[in-house]
């Protein structure tokens, strides 16, 4: 494990770190905290597409978690920068539209010049994303919000948009503009709200190639959680390493205040 220096910042992932499968992990709230006390500026970045950054923040403090919107970051604030107010076609569920009409972006169903793909869930249907393939072929360009492959439910592990993201590409010949995790301009926005430069700043998460690959190609340090989608084959079939590995993150302020403090 490298060394690290410092930690000025931390940006904590949400799904798998802060909870998973609808429920707190033990000790994320008390971790959280801790931070606020310490000193150390957070923010909180989640390829979540089917919530607006309200209703995630709701729904973190009815687990009991302090956390207010404006700490919330996710691919829609990322994705609102490149649309530029173009009519866009969205794809996604629940309240996430809110995000861009919010930033004044009109959503449309026809004559969208831009296609934004999050994950949908059941709202994957035939109709919408031959929607969006006929969207792309009149020459719409195409920002997916995340394109992770898959996350932990409640039940299980669930299809994210990738999958879907591929297959829009795949029949299209056109690439997704991909604006979540892992692009490093996503992680950048976040830090920049905290005034904290990558060398100074740590991601926790439970996402290999998302939140950890992610991270170090923004040139931050990183921290895996086995909590969520952690995998241990998975883990250990991938050359990606973290700076830390904790069991979870009710470890962090042990591990910080041993190497930092
Ligand atoms: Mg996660």
């Amino acid at each position: 494990m490298a060394e690290i220096e410092r930690i000025r910042g931390v940006l904590l992932d949400i799904d798998g770190v802060l909870y998973a499968g609808g429920r707190a992990i033990g000790g994320g709230k008390e971790t959280v905290a801790w931070l606020a006390s310490a000193g150390i500026p957070f923010r909180c970045v989640s390829n979540t597409t089917s919530r607006s950054r309200r209703s995630i923040a709701a729904r973190l403090r009815t687990m009991g978690y302090d956390i207010d919107a404006s700490w919330i970051f996710n691919p829609p604030l990322a994705a609102i920068r490149r649309l530029q107010g173009k009519r866009t076609f969205l794809l996604a569920q629940g309240d996430v539209g809110d995000d861009f009409l919010a930033a004044g972006v009109p959503l449309v169903e026809e004559g969208a010049e831009m296609v934004v793909i999050g994950d949908a869930g059941n709202s994957f249907t035939y109709r919408a994303m031959n929607l969006a393939f006929r969207a792309v072929l009149e020459g719409a360009g195409i920002v997916a919000l995340e394109k992770d492959r898959y996350w932990m439910g409640a039940d299980g592990l669930m299809l994210s948009a990738g999958p879907f993201v591929a297959a829009l590409e795949y029949a299209t010949g056109s690439e997704a503009a991909v604006v979540g995790k892992p692009s490093p301009e996503f992680f950048r926005l976040a830090l920049e709200d905290m005034g904290v430069r990558p060398s100074e700043a740590l991601m926790v998460g439970d996402d290999l190639a998302s939140d950890i690959g992610g991270a170090q190609a923004a040139g931050m340090k990183t921290a895996l959680v086995r909590t969520g989608k952690f995998r241990q084959d998975a883990f250990e079939a991938s050359p990606i390493r973290p700076d830390l590995l904790l069991p979870s993150i009710a470890d962090l302020p042990g591990a910080l205040s041993k190497r930092y403090i």
